[in-house]
Protein backbone atom coordinates (compact mmCIF):
# COMPACT_ATOMS: atom_id res chain seq x y z
CA UNK A 1 0.00 0.00 0.00
CA UNK A 2 1.30 3.55 -0.92
CA UNK A 3 -0.31 5.96 1.27
CA UNK A 4 -0.27 9.45 -0.69
CA UNK A 5 2.12 12.10 1.41
CA UNK A 6 1.96 15.40 -0.87
CA UNK A 7 5.58 15.72 -2.86
CA UNK A 8 4.60 19.56 -3.28
CA UNK A 9 1.90 21.49 -1.50
CA UNK A 10 2.50 24.64 -3.21
CA UNK A 11 0.09 24.60 -6.74
CA UNK A 12 2.44 25.99 -9.66
CA UNK A 13 0.77 28.81 -11.68
CA UNK A 14 1.55 26.57 -14.61
CA UNK A 15 2.55 23.21 -13.94
CA UNK A 16 4.51 21.58 -17.45
CA UNK A 17 3.31 18.28 -15.79
CA UNK A 18 -0.20 16.73 -15.02
CA UNK A 19 -1.31 17.17 -11.56
CA UNK A 20 -4.03 15.66 -10.23
CA UNK A 21 -6.48 16.26 -7.56
CA UNK A 22 -8.99 14.49 -5.40
CA UNK A 23 -11.28 17.13 -4.37
CA UNK A 24 -14.03 15.00 -2.94
CA UNK A 25 -15.29 11.34 -3.23
CA UNK A 26 -12.30 9.44 -1.36
CA UNK A 27 -13.83 7.06 1.68
CA UNK A 28 -17.47 7.82 0.67
CA UNK A 29 -20.03 6.45 -1.68
CA UNK A 30 -20.59 9.22 -4.45
CA UNK A 31 -19.50 12.44 -4.33
CA UNK A 32 -16.11 11.98 -6.77
CA UNK A 33 -14.56 14.74 -8.02
CA UNK A 34 -11.71 14.81 -9.46
CA UNK A 35 -9.77 17.42 -11.70
CA UNK A 36 -7.02 16.92 -14.04
CA UNK A 37 -4.90 19.38 -15.58
CA UNK A 38 -2.21 20.17 -17.68
CA UNK A 39 -1.47 23.74 -17.85
CA UNK A 40 -4.23 26.17 -18.36
CA UNK A 41 -6.66 23.35 -19.34
CA UNK A 42 -8.54 21.16 -16.68
CA UNK A 43 -11.00 17.94 -16.78
CA UNK A 44 -13.54 17.59 -13.86
CA UNK A 45 -14.91 14.38 -13.63
CA UNK A 46 -18.00 13.77 -11.79
CA UNK A 47 -19.66 16.35 -10.29
CA UNK A 48 -22.56 15.23 -7.40
CA UNK A 49 -22.79 14.90 -3.65
CA UNK A 50 -22.12 11.81 -1.54
CA UNK A 51 -24.84 9.54 -0.59
CA UNK A 52 -25.16 9.54 3.50
CA UNK A 53 -28.80 9.24 4.64
CA UNK A 54 -27.57 10.66 8.22
CA UNK A 55 -26.87 13.63 5.90
CA UNK A 56 -30.13 14.62 5.03
CA UNK A 57 -31.17 14.18 8.84
CA UNK A 58 -28.18 16.78 9.93
CA UNK A 59 -29.68 19.41 6.40
CA UNK A 60 -33.35 19.16 8.44
CA UNK A 61 -31.81 20.71 11.15
CA UNK A 62 -30.46 23.69 9.05
CA UNK A 63 -33.22 23.61 6.70
CA UNK A 64 -36.57 22.55 7.90
CA UNK A 65 -40.01 23.15 5.88
CA UNK A 66 -38.53 22.81 2.65
CA UNK A 67 -35.69 25.54 2.38
CA UNK A 68 -33.18 25.15 0.07
CA UNK A 69 -29.70 25.68 1.16
CA UNK A 70 -27.48 28.33 -0.71
CA UNK A 71 -24.34 27.60 -2.61
CA UNK A 72 -22.43 28.32 0.99
CA UNK A 73 -24.08 26.11 2.66
CA UNK A 74 -23.64 22.88 0.56
CA UNK A 75 -19.62 23.96 0.61
CA UNK A 76 -19.66 24.00 4.50
CA UNK A 77 -21.74 20.89 5.06
CA UNK A 78 -19.25 19.41 2.30
CA UNK A 79 -22.10 18.66 0.13
CA UNK A 80 -19.68 19.99 -2.83
CA UNK A 81 -15.55 20.47 -3.08
CA UNK A 82 -14.59 24.19 -2.56
CA UNK A 83 -13.24 24.60 -5.76
CA UNK A 84 -12.29 27.58 -7.92
CA UNK A 85 -13.55 28.88 -11.07
CA UNK A 86 -16.65 26.90 -12.02
CA UNK A 87 -19.27 28.35 -9.17
CA UNK A 88 -21.41 31.51 -10.32
CA UNK A 89 -19.60 34.69 -8.17
CA UNK A 90 -23.37 35.51 -7.14
CA UNK A 91 -23.87 31.91 -5.75
CA UNK A 92 -20.75 32.66 -3.67
CA UNK A 93 -21.75 35.95 -2.17
CA UNK A 94 -23.12 36.28 1.28
CA UNK A 95 -27.11 36.47 1.86
CA UNK A 96 -27.94 39.34 4.30
CA UNK A 97 -31.78 38.05 5.27
CA UNK A 98 -34.12 35.55 5.37
CA UNK A 99 -37.60 36.12 3.27
CA UNK A 100 -40.60 33.80 3.05
CA UNK A 101 -39.15 31.37 0.55
CA UNK A 102 -35.61 31.16 1.55
CA UNK A 103 -32.49 33.44 1.70
CA UNK A 104 -32.86 36.70 -1.47
CA UNK A 105 -29.86 37.23 -3.46
CA UNK A 106 -30.97 40.79 -3.79
CA UNK A 107 -29.10 41.92 -1.03
CA UNK A 108 -25.64 40.40 -1.41
CA UNK A 109 -22.50 41.41 -0.31
CA UNK A 110 -19.01 40.14 -1.25
CA UNK A 111 -18.10 36.78 0.65
CA UNK A 112 -15.85 37.48 4.22
CA UNK A 113 -12.16 36.18 3.90
CA UNK A 114 -11.69 33.51 5.60
CA UNK A 115 -14.68 31.05 4.57
CA UNK A 116 -15.02 28.85 7.40
CA UNK A 117 -11.89 27.16 7.94
CA UNK A 118 -11.09 27.87 4.63
CA UNK A 119 -8.05 30.64 3.99
CA UNK A 120 -10.23 32.61 0.85
CA UNK A 121 -13.90 31.80 -0.79
CA UNK A 122 -13.15 30.20 -3.96
CA UNK A 123 -12.22 32.04 -6.43
CA UNK A 124 -15.57 32.65 -9.14
CA UNK A 125 -15.80 31.15 -12.69
CA UNK A 126 -15.78 35.17 -14.05
CA UNK A 127 -12.52 35.35 -12.46
CA UNK A 128 -10.84 32.58 -13.30
CA UNK A 129 -8.29 32.34 -16.16
CA UNK A 130 -8.43 28.59 -17.18
CA UNK A 131 -10.13 26.31 -19.35
CA UNK A 132 -12.70 24.22 -17.78
CA UNK A 133 -15.04 21.06 -18.89
CA UNK A 134 -16.78 18.56 -16.68
CA UNK A 135 -16.69 15.22 -17.31
CA UNK A 136 -20.28 12.86 -16.47
CA UNK A 137 -20.31 9.51 -16.29
CA UNK A 138 -23.70 8.32 -15.28
CA UNK A 139 -26.91 10.40 -14.25
CA UNK A 140 -27.22 9.36 -11.01
CA UNK A 141 -27.38 12.13 -7.98
CA UNK A 142 -24.56 10.84 -6.56
CA UNK A 143 -22.78 12.09 -9.41
CA UNK A 144 -24.67 14.88 -11.17
CA UNK A 145 -26.32 16.59 -7.81
CA UNK A 146 -23.22 19.56 -8.31
CA UNK A 147 -24.45 20.30 -11.64
CA UNK A 148 -27.31 23.40 -11.11
CA UNK A 149 -24.71 25.22 -9.07
CA UNK A 150 -22.02 25.13 -12.02
CA UNK A 151 -21.64 27.79 -13.95
CA UNK A 152 -23.31 27.88 -17.20
CA UNK A 153 -20.35 28.69 -19.28
CA UNK A 154 -18.77 25.23 -18.16
CA UNK A 155 -19.32 23.11 -21.16
CA UNK A 156 -20.48 19.64 -19.46
CA UNK A 157 -19.26 16.08 -21.48
CA UNK A 158 -21.15 12.96 -20.80
CA UNK A 159 -21.83 9.66 -23.17
CA UNK A 160 -24.92 10.39 -26.33
CA UNK A 161 -27.25 7.50 -24.05
CA UNK A 162 -26.43 9.62 -20.89
CA UNK A 163 -27.55 12.96 -22.61
CA UNK A 164 -30.63 10.95 -23.71
CA UNK A 165 -31.30 9.46 -19.90
CA UNK A 166 -30.47 13.53 -19.04
CA UNK A 167 -33.12 14.90 -21.39
CA UNK A 168 -35.80 12.09 -20.46
CA UNK A 169 -35.34 13.19 -16.73
CA UNK A 170 -35.61 17.05 -17.34
CA UNK A 171 -39.14 15.94 -19.32
CA UNK A 172 -40.40 14.16 -16.63
CA UNK A 173 -39.95 16.18 -13.88
CA UNK A 174 -37.12 13.57 -12.41
CA UNK A 175 -34.13 15.84 -12.69
CA UNK A 176 -32.81 17.20 -9.82
CA UNK A 177 -29.75 18.04 -11.27
CA UNK A 178 -31.11 20.40 -13.63
CA UNK A 179 -32.16 20.10 -17.32
CA UNK A 180 -29.55 20.22 -20.54
CA UNK A 181 -30.52 23.66 -21.33
CA UNK A 182 -29.43 24.99 -18.54
CA UNK A 183 -25.72 24.68 -19.65
CA UNK A 184 -24.60 26.26 -22.66
CA UNK A 185 -22.69 24.07 -24.09
CA UNK A 186 -23.49 20.01 -23.44
CA UNK A 187 -20.81 17.54 -25.40
CA UNK A 188 -22.95 13.96 -26.20
CA UNK A 189 -19.57 12.16 -26.84
CA UNK A 190 -20.14 8.56 -28.84
CA UNK A 191 -18.20 5.98 -27.98
CA UNK A 192 -14.45 6.07 -28.33
CA UNK A 193 -14.31 9.60 -30.40
CA UNK A 194 -11.46 11.72 -29.18
CA UNK A 195 -12.21 14.99 -27.53
CA UNK A 196 -9.63 17.48 -26.05
CA UNK A 197 -8.91 20.37 -23.84
CA UNK A 198 -6.16 21.83 -24.40
CA UNK A 199 -3.62 18.56 -24.33
CA UNK A 200 -6.35 16.66 -22.42
CA UNK A 201 -7.62 14.14 -24.55
CA UNK A 202 -10.29 12.07 -23.47
CA UNK A 203 -12.66 9.55 -24.68
CA UNK A 204 -16.11 7.39 -23.39
CA UNK A 205 -16.70 3.59 -23.40
CA UNK A 206 -19.92 2.45 -21.57
CA UNK A 207 -20.37 0.32 -19.41
CA UNK A 208 -22.80 -1.46 -17.25
CA UNK A 209 -24.62 -0.35 -14.16
CA UNK A 210 -27.93 0.24 -12.88
CA UNK A 211 -28.81 3.11 -15.39
CA UNK A 212 -28.67 3.33 -19.60
CA UNK A 213 -25.49 5.50 -20.56
CA UNK A 214 -23.41 4.48 -17.72
CA UNK A 215 -19.37 5.18 -19.41
CA UNK A 216 -16.10 5.02 -17.86
CA UNK A 217 -13.69 7.67 -18.55
CA UNK A 218 -9.86 7.49 -20.72
CA UNK A 219 -7.89 9.99 -20.17
CA UNK A 220 -4.54 10.92 -21.91
CA UNK A 221 -1.73 14.08 -20.93
CA UNK A 222 1.43 14.38 -22.59
CA UNK A 223 2.76 12.51 -19.11
CA UNK A 224 -0.19 10.49 -17.72
CA UNK A 225 -3.02 7.76 -18.84
CA UNK A 226 -6.22 7.65 -16.78
CA UNK A 227 -8.97 5.56 -16.53
CA UNK A 228 -11.70 6.08 -14.45
CA UNK A 229 -14.58 3.29 -14.06
CA UNK A 230 -17.15 5.38 -13.10
CA UNK A 231 -20.10 3.03 -11.51
CA UNK A 232 -19.91 -0.76 -13.24
CA UNK A 233 -21.10 -4.30 -12.55
CA UNK A 234 -20.39 -7.49 -13.91
CA UNK A 235 -23.87 -9.20 -12.94
CA UNK A 236 -26.15 -6.80 -14.87
CA UNK A 237 -28.56 -7.08 -18.22
CA UNK A 238 -25.45 -6.06 -20.14
CA UNK A 239 -22.04 -7.61 -18.98
CA UNK A 240 -20.56 -7.85 -22.19
CA UNK A 241 -20.31 -3.55 -21.83
CA UNK A 242 -18.21 -4.17 -18.42
CA UNK A 243 -16.33 -7.14 -20.46
CA UNK A 244 -15.22 -4.78 -23.49
CA UNK A 245 -14.06 -1.96 -21.15
CA UNK A 246 -11.92 -4.32 -19.26
CA UNK A 247 -10.29 -5.36 -22.30
CA UNK A 248 -9.85 -1.88 -23.95
CA UNK A 249 -8.28 -0.65 -20.25
CA UNK A 250 -5.95 -3.36 -20.68
CA UNK A 251 -4.68 -2.79 -23.72
CA UNK A 252 -4.64 1.44 -22.95
CA UNK A 253 -1.73 0.10 -20.17
CA UNK A 254 -2.98 3.18 -17.94
CA UNK A 255 -0.76 4.77 -15.17
CA UNK A 256 -3.69 5.00 -12.48
CA UNK A 257 -7.02 3.16 -12.76
CA UNK A 258 -9.51 5.02 -10.31
CA UNK A 259 -11.85 2.02 -9.46
CA UNK A 260 -15.22 2.53 -7.57
CA UNK A 261 -15.09 0.11 -4.75
CA UNK A 262 -19.06 0.54 -3.50
CA UNK A 263 -19.47 -3.43 -2.16
CA UNK A 264 -15.80 -3.53 -0.30
CA UNK A 265 -16.87 -4.21 3.10
CA UNK A 266 -15.38 -3.33 6.38
CA UNK A 267 -12.57 -5.73 7.77
CA UNK A 268 -15.02 -7.23 10.59
CA UNK A 269 -17.36 -8.57 7.69
CA UNK A 270 -15.22 -11.12 6.07
CA UNK A 271 -18.04 -13.21 4.35
CA UNK A 272 -19.23 -10.09 2.65
CA UNK A 273 -16.35 -10.34 0.79
CA UNK A 274 -16.91 -13.40 -0.83
CA UNK A 275 -20.60 -12.74 -1.36
CA UNK A 276 -21.89 -13.85 -4.77
CA UNK A 277 -24.06 -11.61 -6.98
CA UNK A 278 -27.47 -11.32 -7.72
CA UNK A 279 -27.70 -11.73 -11.34
CA UNK A 280 -30.16 -9.53 -12.63
CA UNK A 281 -31.95 -12.80 -15.00
CA UNK A 282 -31.68 -14.39 -11.72
CA UNK A 283 -34.16 -11.53 -10.27
CA UNK A 284 -36.13 -11.66 -12.76
CA UNK A 285 -37.26 -15.34 -12.36
CA UNK A 286 -37.95 -14.86 -8.79
CA UNK A 287 -40.02 -12.21 -9.43
CA UNK A 288 -42.13 -14.13 -12.00
CA UNK A 289 -42.21 -17.03 -10.14
CA UNK A 290 -43.38 -15.26 -6.84
CA UNK A 291 -45.60 -12.59 -8.43
CA UNK A 292 -47.91 -15.86 -10.48
CA UNK A 293 -49.07 -17.25 -6.96
CA UNK A 294 -50.27 -13.71 -5.46
CA UNK A 295 -54.09 -12.98 -5.59
CA UNK A 296 -53.82 -9.28 -4.78
CA UNK A 297 -51.68 -6.42 -6.40
CA UNK A 298 -47.68 -6.88 -7.00
CA UNK A 299 -45.80 -3.70 -5.99
CA UNK A 300 -42.44 -3.27 -6.52
CA UNK A 301 -40.16 -0.67 -5.17
CA UNK A 302 -37.10 0.67 -7.42
CA UNK A 303 -35.25 3.53 -8.16
CA UNK A 304 -36.68 5.11 -11.46
CA UNK A 305 -33.77 6.05 -13.20
CA UNK A 306 -33.35 2.28 -13.75
CA UNK A 307 -35.07 2.33 -17.11
CA UNK A 308 -33.62 -1.36 -17.73
CA UNK A 309 -36.00 -2.37 -14.58
CA UNK A 310 -38.76 -0.55 -15.66
CA UNK A 311 -38.92 -2.26 -19.12
CA UNK A 312 -38.58 -5.36 -17.72
CA UNK A 313 -41.70 -4.81 -15.16
CA UNK A 314 -43.92 -3.66 -18.46
CA UNK A 315 -42.77 -6.75 -19.97
CA UNK A 316 -43.53 -9.37 -16.91
CA UNK A 317 -46.85 -7.63 -16.00
CA UNK A 318 -47.64 -8.55 -19.23
CA UNK A 319 -46.49 -12.05 -18.85
CA UNK A 320 -48.72 -12.51 -15.89
CA UNK A 321 -51.87 -11.25 -17.36
CA UNK A 322 -51.82 -7.74 -15.83
CA UNK A 323 -51.97 -4.42 -16.33
CA UNK A 324 -48.55 -2.30 -16.23
CA UNK A 325 -49.22 0.79 -13.93
CA UNK A 326 -46.39 3.15 -13.73
CA UNK A 327 -46.66 6.74 -11.10
CA UNK A 328 -46.49 9.83 -13.49
CA UNK A 329 -42.71 10.44 -13.60
CA UNK A 330 -41.57 7.04 -14.16
CA UNK A 331 -44.07 6.91 -16.93
CA UNK A 332 -42.88 9.76 -18.97
CA UNK A 333 -39.26 8.67 -18.26
CA UNK A 334 -39.76 5.56 -19.93
CA UNK A 335 -41.73 6.46 -22.55
CA UNK A 336 -39.51 9.74 -23.15
CA UNK A 337 -36.02 7.52 -23.04
CA UNK A 338 -37.98 4.47 -25.03
CA UNK A 339 -40.94 5.47 -27.20
CA UNK A 340 -42.40 2.17 -25.43
CA UNK A 341 -46.50 3.07 -24.53
CA UNK A 342 -47.63 -0.48 -23.28
CA UNK A 343 -48.45 0.29 -19.85
CA UNK A 344 -51.00 2.36 -17.78
CA UNK A 345 -49.98 5.86 -16.17
CA UNK A 346 -51.49 6.52 -12.31
CA UNK A 347 -53.38 9.59 -12.08
CA UNK A 348 -52.80 10.93 -8.59
CA UNK A 349 -54.96 12.88 -6.42
CA UNK A 350 -54.31 16.66 -6.72
CA UNK A 351 -51.59 15.71 -9.42
CA UNK A 352 -53.01 17.40 -12.70
CA UNK A 353 -51.12 20.70 -11.83
CA UNK A 354 -48.08 19.38 -11.68
CA UNK A 355 -48.56 17.15 -14.67
CA UNK A 356 -49.11 19.80 -16.50
CA UNK A 357 -46.01 21.24 -16.43
CA UNK A 358 -44.75 17.48 -17.65
CA UNK A 359 -44.03 16.20 -20.72
CA UNK A 360 -47.37 15.18 -22.58
CA UNK A 361 -48.23 11.60 -22.80
CA UNK A 362 -49.85 10.54 -25.80
CA UNK A 363 -53.69 9.21 -25.64
CA UNK A 364 -53.14 5.44 -25.79
CA UNK A 365 -51.49 5.07 -22.63
CA UNK A 366 -54.26 4.53 -20.30
CA UNK A 367 -54.52 6.91 -17.34
CA UNK A 368 -55.52 4.88 -14.24
CA UNK A 369 -57.35 6.38 -10.57
CA UNK A 370 -55.95 5.75 -7.20
CA UNK A 371 -59.48 4.76 -7.04
CA UNK A 372 -59.56 2.10 -9.44
CA UNK A 373 -56.28 0.87 -8.48
CA UNK A 374 -58.04 0.53 -4.60
CA UNK A 375 -61.09 -1.46 -6.40
CA UNK A 376 -59.67 -3.85 -8.35
CA UNK A 377 -55.91 -4.23 -7.10
CA UNK A 378 -55.16 -7.28 -7.82
CA UNK A 379 -55.63 -6.96 -11.60
CA UNK A 380 -52.16 -4.43 -11.61
CA UNK A 381 -48.01 -4.86 -11.45
CA UNK A 382 -47.26 -1.50 -10.35
CA UNK A 383 -44.08 0.64 -9.77
CA UNK A 384 -44.49 2.59 -6.58
CA UNK A 385 -44.23 5.87 -7.73
CA UNK A 386 -41.51 7.96 -6.74
CA UNK A 387 -43.73 10.67 -6.13
CA UNK A 388 -46.39 8.55 -4.22
CA UNK A 389 -44.47 5.94 -2.06
CA UNK A 390 -47.47 6.10 0.46
CA UNK A 391 -48.64 3.85 -2.17
CA UNK A 392 -48.52 0.30 -0.31
CA UNK A 393 -50.87 1.93 2.80
CA UNK A 394 -53.50 2.51 0.69
CA UNK A 395 -53.41 -0.31 -0.29
CA UNK A 396 -53.46 -2.30 3.02
CA UNK A 397 -55.57 -5.67 3.49
CA UNK A 398 -55.68 -6.35 -0.71
CA UNK A 399 -52.83 -9.62 -0.11
CA UNK A 400 -50.38 -8.12 -2.16
CA UNK A 401 -46.67 -9.10 -2.39
CA UNK A 402 -44.45 -5.26 -2.27
CA UNK A 403 -40.61 -6.46 -3.47
CA UNK A 404 -38.15 -4.21 -2.45
CA UNK A 405 -35.59 -4.18 -5.24
CA UNK A 406 -32.90 -1.38 -4.97
CA UNK A 407 -35.65 1.58 -3.91
CA UNK A 408 -35.27 4.10 -1.18
CA UNK A 409 -34.71 2.42 2.10
CA UNK A 410 -32.15 0.40 0.64
CA UNK A 411 -31.55 -1.32 3.92
CA UNK A 412 -30.93 -1.28 7.60
CA UNK A 413 -28.15 1.14 7.74
CA UNK A 414 -30.41 3.61 6.58
CA UNK A 415 -32.45 4.64 9.95
CA UNK A 416 -35.62 4.92 7.90
CA UNK A 417 -35.49 1.45 6.94
CA UNK A 418 -36.77 -0.45 10.31
CA UNK A 419 -39.63 1.48 10.75
CA UNK A 420 -40.66 1.84 6.97
CA UNK A 421 -40.80 -1.64 6.27
CA UNK A 422 -43.21 -2.61 9.69
CA UNK A 423 -45.63 0.03 8.29
CA UNK A 424 -45.65 -1.50 5.26
CA UNK A 425 -45.97 -5.45 6.36
CA UNK A 426 -48.50 -4.12 8.86
CA UNK A 427 -50.63 -3.08 5.73
CA UNK A 428 -50.77 -6.65 4.96
CA UNK A 429 -47.90 -7.26 2.59
CA UNK A 430 -45.71 -9.82 2.36
CA UNK A 431 -42.31 -7.91 1.95
CA UNK A 432 -39.60 -9.18 -0.68
CA UNK A 433 -35.95 -8.16 -0.71
CA UNK A 434 -34.75 -8.77 -3.93
CA UNK A 435 -31.74 -6.24 -4.14
CA UNK A 436 -29.24 -6.56 -7.38
CA UNK A 437 -27.81 -3.11 -7.37
CA UNK A 438 -25.45 -1.05 -9.77
CA UNK A 439 -21.86 -2.12 -8.24
CA UNK A 440 -19.88 -5.16 -9.07
CA UNK A 441 -19.01 -7.55 -5.90
CA UNK A 442 -16.23 -7.37 -4.53
CA UNK A 443 -14.87 -10.88 -6.09
CA UNK A 444 -15.82 -9.01 -9.89
CA UNK A 445 -13.65 -5.37 -8.76
CA UNK A 446 -10.96 -8.08 -8.06
CA UNK A 447 -10.80 -9.44 -11.59
CA UNK A 448 -10.86 -6.12 -13.06
CA UNK A 449 -8.28 -4.94 -11.25
CA UNK A 450 -5.82 -8.24 -12.10
CA UNK A 451 -7.27 -7.93 -16.22
CA UNK A 452 -6.45 -4.32 -16.43
CA UNK A 453 -3.30 -4.09 -14.59
CA UNK A 454 -2.87 -0.58 -13.88
CA UNK A 455 0.53 0.83 -12.82
CA UNK A 456 -1.22 1.93 -9.89
CA UNK A 457 -4.95 1.50 -8.53
CA UNK A 458 -6.78 4.20 -7.07
CA UNK A 459 -9.66 3.52 -4.92
CA UNK A 460 -13.21 6.11 -5.38
CA UNK A 461 -16.60 5.52 -4.38
CA UNK A 462 -15.99 3.31 -1.62
CA UNK A 463 -15.61 3.40 2.29
CA UNK A 464 -13.18 0.62 2.58
CA UNK A 465 -10.13 1.52 -0.11
CA UNK A 466 -7.95 -0.13 2.47
CA UNK A 467 -9.68 -4.03 1.17
CA UNK A 468 -7.98 -2.94 -2.21
CA UNK A 469 -4.34 -2.36 -0.63
CA UNK A 470 -4.57 -5.72 1.17
CA UNK A 471 -4.42 -7.35 -1.99
CA UNK A 472 -2.69 -5.26 -4.53
CA UNK A 473 0.55 -3.74 -3.19
CA UNK A 474 0.34 -0.93 -6.01
CA UNK A 475 -2.85 0.21 -4.83
CA UNK A 476 -2.81 4.37 -3.96
CA UNK A 477 -4.09 6.11 -1.51
CA UNK A 478 -4.19 9.74 -1.77
CA UNK A 479 -5.50 12.37 0.67
CA UNK A 480 -7.87 15.19 -0.18
CA UNK A 481 -7.41 17.93 -2.36
CA UNK A 482 -3.55 17.45 -2.75
CA UNK A 483 -2.33 18.09 -6.06
CA UNK A 484 0.14 15.17 -7.27
CA UNK A 485 2.32 14.55 -10.17
CA UNK A 486 2.88 11.48 -11.66
CA UNK A 487 6.29 11.25 -10.47
CA UNK A 488 4.54 11.49 -7.01
CA UNK A 489 1.66 8.46 -8.07
CA UNK A 490 3.47 6.31 -10.55
CA UNK A 491 6.41 4.31 -9.97
ZN1 LIG B 1 -22.31 6.36 -7.61
ZN1 LIG C 1 -24.35 5.08 -10.00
Amino acid sequence: MVVGIPLRKERTALPRETEIVFHAGLRQIGGTVVEVRYGEARLLFDFGSAYRPAQAFAEAQFFPDGQKPSLRHLLLLRRLPTLDGVYRRQDLLLPLRIDGSGYSKDDASPSPTPFGREERSPVPYEEWSGETAVFISHFHLDHTSGLPWLHPKVPVYTSEESLRVWKALALSGLAEEGAPDDHETVVPMPEERNFRIGDIRFWVLSVDHNVPGASALFLETPDLRLVYSGDLRLHGSNPQKTARFVAEARSFRPDLLLLEGTSLPPEREEEALRRAPTFESALAKRLADVAADVRGPVLVHTYVRDAERLLLYVNLAKTLGRKALLGPKAARYLFALTGRRDFAVLRLPDGEAEEARLLPLPREIPRVDLADLVASPQEFFVHVPCTYPALPLDLAGTEGVFFHSDGMPYGPHNPAYGPWREAIEASGFRYELLHANGHAVPDHLFQIVRAIAPKRLVPVHTYNPERYAEIFPHTFLPEHRVPYGPKDIVP
